[in-house]
């Protein structure tokens, strides 16, 4: 047998971080057929599934105020949080929010590894426990599936590709439609599916294309979402270190591996006794013996797999088990490491800048410019004026009737163009134009700040600052 050097068994051990398990050789797809899991931590899954499913239809007809609690309307340019409306002009709330949200995931991260992703992600919860599930209902577990496969078209074949493509499509119809109502909300998603085709021919072409895209996701694409193109799942090798709570094999206790065989010693072998119970029911078709590897989407399949297989020879369970590095390697308890306590200090910074941001928003909000292009304009023998524009957001429910006062200088009067009051629309954006007039005797310096306030009902609901300009130099 030819001797191996130190470095040719480093290689081979890691080789198979050289490429992904659901590629061969040829570069062509390995379809993965992921054992039906059972045990605690499935179970545990499939109740916080449910709880998932019931939140995720439940919130978009949740209303505060005549608004929907949560609405994300990229087309025009409308979001609403906690039935907040938050428009263009509030996109550095949005920011701030995007990077403590952002900080939220690096902590969370760097303390839990991937729990996110095998509890909560959406992805994860449909695809492993709704469609793999009514995929075990029609054609059963892995082998048979493979079998079905594989096998000639016969009409039982037909039957069940039949009722599971059917049953997948209407899933992805109704997953298509609530994922509009987060976009546009119930109201308007259910005029374009009661009203005239032609006057909805661009909604309705949503609802298809993102049926036929989550179609094409779950029917086929699966797994892949999580292994090639989720951002979160490449960027776990930044985030994680040997202190993060990963799905781990406890090396340590189940190696060296080897098959249990009657009549065989078993005192110099490791608690692994090689059935490969783990890797059948990975559904990213890993290994987990062969440490933390990118495509671990911590589903907890292994550990259920692992902990029936000790029970049966006998010994503890925990073989593969929630765990970070240094607790296998040195059996640490989790710590709250230095990088850890600087997210902690950063993430209660931008939380505290975020509610400040929030607390202190107005409702109507926007700017008070002077014209453009103007300087001042002589009224009589002793006033001066400006014209302004005026530019409002309404962010509320309700149509606003606004007007102006002087809050800084008593003897000026705001004379409004065209009315006695602005008016806006709820929820919408309007302007108007209005004149400063000053008597000459307040007047000091050519440029005069100005405090004014906008009221509605007599209450103040925003203060802006702006220039008067007069004639004194
Ligand atoms: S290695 Fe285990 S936890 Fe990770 S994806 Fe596979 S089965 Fe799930
Ligand atoms: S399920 Fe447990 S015993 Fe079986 S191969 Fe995996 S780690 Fe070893």
């Amino acid at each position: 047998m030819k001797n191996l050097k130190e470095e040719d068994i480093y290689e081979a051990e890691d080789s198979f971080r050289d490429k992904l398990a659901t590629v061969d050789k040829e570069g062509k797809r390995k379809w993965v057929y992921a054992s039906k899991p059972k045990g605690r931590f499935y179970n545990a899954r499939t109740y916080v599934s449910w709880l998932f499913f019931a939140i995720l239809v439940a919130l978009p007809f949740i209303m505060i105020n005549g608004r929907p609690l949560f609405m994300f309307n990229i087309i025009k340019a409308r979001f609403i949080l906690f039935g907040q409306i938050f428009w263009p002009q509030d996109f550095f709330i949005f920011g701030i929010t995007m990077i403590t949200f952002v900080v939220f995931i690096v902590l969370f991260t760097a303390a839990f590894g991937r729990v996110f992703c095998g509890w909560v992600c959406p992805q994860t919860i449909f695809m492993e426990m709704f469609f793999r599930k009514i995929e075990y209902w029609i054609e059963g577990d892995a082998n048979k599936q493979r079998m079905l496969n594989n096998s000639a078209w016969t009409s039982e074949k037909i039957a069940k590709k039949s009722l599971k493509y059917g049953i997948f499509y209407l899933s992805a119809f109704f997953i298509s439609n609530l994922f509009l109502t987060y976009i546009i909300g119930y109201q308007e998603l259910y005029e374009i599916i009661t009203g005239p085709v032609s006057e909805h021919i661009a909604g309705l072409s949503g609802i298809l294309l993102f049926s036929l895209i989550f179609f094409f996701v779950y029917i086929y694409f699966r797994e892949q979402v999580c292994t090639v193109i989720c951002p979160y799942g490449r960027l776990q090798s930044v985030l994680l270190d040997s202190n993060s709570m990963v799905v781990a094999y406890d090396y340590k206790r189940g190696e060296p591996r080897g098959k249990l065989k009657k009549g065989e010693p078993v005192n110099d072998r490791g608690d692994c006794v090689d059935c490969g119970l783990c890797v059948r029911v990975c559904p990213t078709g890993i290994d987990i013996r062969n440490g933390t590897q990118m495509e671990c989407t911590a589903c907890t399949a292994c550990i259920d797999a692992c902990d029936e297989i000790m029970v049966k020879v006998d010994k503890p369970k925990g073989l593969v088990r929630y765990a970070s590095e240094n607790g296998i390697l040195n059996n640490e308890k989790l710590r709250y490491t230095g990088r850890m306590k600087f997210y902690s200090i950063v993430l209660i910074l931008l939380a505290g800048i975020l509610t400040f941001l929030i607390l202190s928003r107005k409702d109507i909000s926007g700017t008070i410019m002077r014209a453009e292009g103007m300087l001042f304009q002589e009224r009589g023998l002793d006033s001066t004026s400006n014209l302004y524009t005026v530019k409002l957001s309404n962010k509320t429910s309700a149509d606003l009737s606004l007007n102006f006062k002087l809050e800084n200088i008593e003897n000026g009067r705001i004379q409004i163009i065209g009315g006695s009051t602005i008016k806006i629309k709820a929820e919408s954006q309007g302007a108007g134009s209005f004149f400063v007039i000053l008597p000459n005797e307040v007047i000091k310096k050519r440029s005069t700040i100005l405090k004014i306030g906008i009221y509605h009902d007599n209450i103040q609901v925003n203060k802006k600052s702006t220039k008067f300009l007069g004639p004194i130099n």
